[in-house]
């Protein structure tokens, strides 16, 4: 691969803001004070799952047992005030906790209290706010109850790359700064040479100035220094010259020397030295007492002009503002990472696609089921409430789990994907029940409601044997009225839906494309906000439901609905315009879809792409066939069909009066008979001059522009296209002066646009090598995957407002619940008897403004509600939706009388001054609360 070189000045792109550095190296006479940071980096399933970690099953994998670590480590504190150690992950901490006497925990919360154990916080991999803070609120709240202790500071020694809105929550947590050990190597060349290892990261546009969080990056990794690894073997310190192979002289010259090395990259006196490794400290007594002989062999040495003691990242901060030098100000965030030339971390941005769409979903259900829950309101002191509240544990556990960062990243061996997935499903099934509660005493039902898991394989029990009525409830989460289309499979043209007035409704039904020998029902649920409506469908003839049949197309196509028109090239068969009926914008734009041959290294280079890299060794159409074209043209749904491949179909779908498109793609096995492995994209390619620029979010947050072969420090290209991958959880655009095109993801995807105009999404990945960083598999994706995108074409000023909502209702989907009526109570062609009886339709909320959702409504175990809300929006976005929300909290949920609220932080471990009847919610700001309503 051809290597370009670029410099750009950094200087130009620091802000002017930043504060004037001075530098002062230090000096020979400065004694450094040597921060020994003790710790285990224990990754919640990785080759082994989270519980052949924490037990030690599966040695022959990795020799890793969590629990043992935890024993060995607090005796080895116990033993010695002076040790100290950190510890980041709750999930393992909480296992073993649970196993532990009471007279080991009052010891261990003594540790906690003296400072000499102390918990941290990590992970982030291809995340969205919305589980990130679900996850770190479970394991605060189990801190705070346990120790009574709020976590200060971030410790991502392992994620691959750091999301801009990571460093945003920590600072709404009350971090007080952020270590972490992965950035572009280049850069992190460029901060070692300049010292600019430690510096203000500017996170958030919207936020400015209140969420900077001081940030260092570790010197290398979060490793042993070299040589120093006694836990994998290095030589022991021997330092009694009464017994032979006496070497503490000797290791300590060497020690120093790398100290001092560190001290090199830094602006003060102070050195962060990691002490540990991926699953050590198992024989935390070999460790410590290496280290103390070492330590005190060169404290009571000056010549070394350095002090060595066990700190924590918490001292070690006090101790740097001590000394108060000047920091400089990063911008942005730490996407791509690489490791070295030819190394880009960009696969795992598209790595086990299905997982990551399931943990997306889960995330939704459970936020629904919490709110169904909560406004159901059973008491805490009930059997139903413990139950419910047992069952839903089941789920906070799996999805805490997931969020590792090398589980949501794909970078997982198989057999731990797996297991992330039961545990996941395992939740769903409980979460469901509780759902299935909370509907049923709403509506006076009962619990009994059965769901549906795979209707996205065109599969349904429930609507495929129907065979008299079912009443299907849908329940909608976001606190606006929604009309959804929801998209059954059913066996018999007879079908005959209605709302629950009984009035009979419009509804069609499609052939389906997985089975012949089924339809796809549509129709329009209208469902109010954070509340939900029942339809029922029955086995029986009506005019109001009609059968769309498909229609083979020869040449071109225009497919249009009130707000979009779409055009088909009659040459190619391919999509080739979109119009924004509305605003009157057209625009040139194609779609395709290409696979990149996964590299499995080159003569000069071994570098082979897998599950964390990204390394493509050419670029090839999937087809250059003319695809067929066949048109359903309903009323409520138009929807084209093509076969792009033997292995590759999509749908190009316009809903009723929607302005966005939908383009589900369906990527069945891929076939690599030709011994080459592949990595498919799906590709848009416009009129637009975008000036190497494109835009994705950051965690489902804020938008944040991308530049392509742009660094903001000296560097070479050794993969032009993978280096210009970044991931994308949520959505991503193109833009030009006056128009917009954008794309709504339903799970994280990598992104590019690598030429003007173009912008394309990685669908699925099937390597043929590992591409050694530590999972020892291929990322061998055999798994059909069906993704949807959403495209809209609007203009820059109204392409906020569609991004926003459509991202919104994607990850927020509708839950969906069915219940058998008996047949029998259905007069002749009238309502149900069931429908009569119950509350059909209920909303627990007024509507509440366009820029603002209720992210989380959650009973807690006090009788208190947890209540986020959170303004969608970034500073500037929208002229109007950007500006700051006021609310009355006590005015919100019209179904809730509420006794008294409290602001507190972002997971709820700490009070916050405000007002609670005048609310006000800036630009992409959350605000977190407990209410206790009225007995
Ligand atoms: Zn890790």
């Amino acid at each position: 691969m051809a290597t370009m070189r670029f410099f750009v000045l950094l200087a130009l792109l620091i802000p002017l803001y930043a504060i004037s550095v001075h530098l002062r190296p230090p000096s020979a006479e400065d004694v450094l004070d040597v921060h020994i940071i003790a710790h285990s980096h224990d990754d919640v399933g990785w080759l082994k799952t989270v519980d052949e970690y924490y037990t030690g099953f599966n040695q022959s994998i990795q020799d890793a047992g969590v629990q043992y670590i935890l024993d060995a480590v607090t005796s080895a504190l116990e033993d010695d005030p002076d040790r100290r150690f950190i510890y980041v992950e709750i999930a393992f901490f909480e296992r073993w906790w649970r196993d532990q006497s009471e007279k080991k925990k009052a010891s261990v919360r003594r540790l906690v209290k003296e400072g000499r154990f102390e918990f941290i916080n990590g992970d982030e991999a291809t995340t969205h706010y919305s589980g990130v803070i679900d996850q770190m609120t479970l394991g605060h709240q189990f801190l705070m109850k346990e120790f009574g202790v709020r976590p200060k500071i971030g410790w991502h020694v392992d994620p691959f790359g750091h999301a801009a809105t990571q460093a945003t929550l920590f600072s709404d947590m009350g971090f007080d700064a952020f270590f972490f050990g992965r950035i572009d190597y280049q850069e992190q060349k460029w901060r070692n040479d300049t010292r600019e290892m430690e510096f203000i990261w500017r996170n958030s546009k919207s936020r400015g100035e209140k969420t900077d969080m001081w940030s260092h990056v570790l010197y290398a990794s979060y490793s042993y220094l070299p040589g120093f690894a006694w836990e994998y073997g290095d030589e022991p310190i021997q330092d009694d010259p009464r017994l032979f192979r006496y070497n503490v002289r000797a290791r300590a010259d060497v020690f120093a020397e790398l100290v001092r090395e560190r001290a090199a990259t830094v602006k003060h006196n102070r050195v962060l030295i990691p002490f540990g490794e991926d699953f050590q400290f198992e024989k935390a007594l070999l460790n410590f007492r290496n280290m103390e002989k070492l330590m005190k062999f060169i404290n009571g040495h000056p010549e070394y002009k350095m002090k060595l003691r066990y700190s924590t990242p918490s001292i070690y901060l006090q101790s740097v503002k001590e000394s108060n030098p000047p920091f400089n100000i990063r911008e942005g965030d730490f996407f791509p990472y690489a490791d070295r030339d030819h190394a880009y971390w960009t696969g795992f941005y598209s790595s086990r696609p299905t997982l990551k769409l399931y943990a997306r979903q889960m995330n939704g259900l459970a936020h629904a089921s919490d709110k169904l829950f909560a406004a159901a309101n059973f008491k805490p002191s009930t059997a139903e409430y413990r139950a419910a509240r047992e069952k839903t544990s089941v789920m906070d556990d799996a999805y805490g789990i997931v969020q590792h960062h090398d589980a949501l990243a794909g970078t997982e061996k198989l057999h731990v994907a797996e297991d992330y997935i039961l545990r996941l499903s395992m939740g769903q099934h409980k979460v469901e029940e509780v759902v299935g509660q909370s509907l049923g005493k709403l509506m006076g039902a009962g619990g009994d409601f059965g769901f549906c898991h795979s209707l996205n394989e065109s599969i349904c029990e429930h609507t495929e044997d129907l065979n008299g009525t079912v009443a299907v409830t849908f329940y909608n989460p976001v606190a606006w009225q929604r009309s959804h289309f929801p998209r059954f499979p059913v066996t018999s043209t007879d079908v005959e839906v209605m709302d629950s007035d009984g009035q009979v409704q419009k509804a069609e039904l499609f052939p389906n494309a997985d089975d012949e020998n089924k339809y796809d029902l549509v129709f329009v649920a209208d469902i109010p906000p954070m509340g939900y409506a029942t339809y029922f469908i029955s086995s029986q003839k009506t005019d109001y439901t009609s059968l769309v049949t498909g229609v083979d197309i020869e040449g071109g196509l225009k497919l249009d609905n009130s707000e979009i028109s779409l055009t088909f090239s009659d040459t190619t068969g391919r999509l080739d315009s979109a119009t924004n009926l509305r605003e009157g914008i057209e625009l040139d734009v194609t779609l395709d879809y290409l696979w990149y041959n996964s590299s499995t290294g080159t003569s000069d280079n071994r570098q082979a792409s897998g599950a964390y890299i990204f390394r493509p060794n050419g670029t090839y159409p999937i087809s250059d066939v003319r695809p067929s074209i066949t048109l359903y043209n309903g009323t409520l749904l138009k929807e084209v069909r093509q076969k792009l491949g033997p292995w590759l179909s999509h749908s190009i779908r316009l809903w009723q009066g929607t302005s966005v498109f939908e383009v589900e793609n369906t990527v069945d096995t891929i076939d690599i008979s030709d011994g080459l492995g592949k990595e498919i994209s799906m590709k848009f390619s416009s009129s637009l001059q975008t000036d190497g620029k494109w835009s994705t979010d950051s965690m489902g947050v804020e938008m944040i522009e991308r530049r392509r072969n742009v660094r903001e420090w000296p560097f070479n290209i050794t993969e032009p296209i993978s280096w210009n991958y970044v991931p994308v959880n949520e959505a991503a655009y193109l833009s030009d002066s006056s128009t917009r095109l954008t794309l709504v993801v339903d799970r994280s995807r990598g992104c590019s646009s690598l030429e003007d105009g173009s912008i394309e999404t990685m669908l699925q990945r099937r390597t043929l090598m590992d591409d050694r960083r530590g999972v020892g598999e291929p990322l061998n994706g055999t798994e059909r995957v069906r993704s949807s995108t959403y495209v809209h074409v609007s203009s820059e000023s109204t392409a906020a407002p569609t991004q926003r909502s459509v991202s919104l209702l994607i990850n927020n989907p509708a839950v969906v619940a069915f219940r058998t009526v008996d047949s029998t109570s259905i007069p002749n062609g009238g309502i149900p008897f069931f429908s009569r009886t119950k509350r059909l339709v209920w909303s627990g909320i007024r509507a509440l403004p366009q820029n603002l959702h209720v992210l989380n409504v959650r009973p807690l175990d006090d009788g208190t509600l947890l209540v986020r809300l959170h303004h969608l929006y970034e500073k500037d976005e929208h002229s109007v939706l950007s500006q700051p929300i006021s609310v009355n909290l006590t005015e919100v949920f019209s179904s809730l009388k509420i006794a008294s609220a409290q602001e507190v932080s972002l997971t709820a471990n700490a009070k916050v001054e405000g007002s609670v009847t005048n609310v006000e919610i800036g630009p992409t700001e959350t605000k977190t609360f407990l209410i206790r309503l009225k007995e």
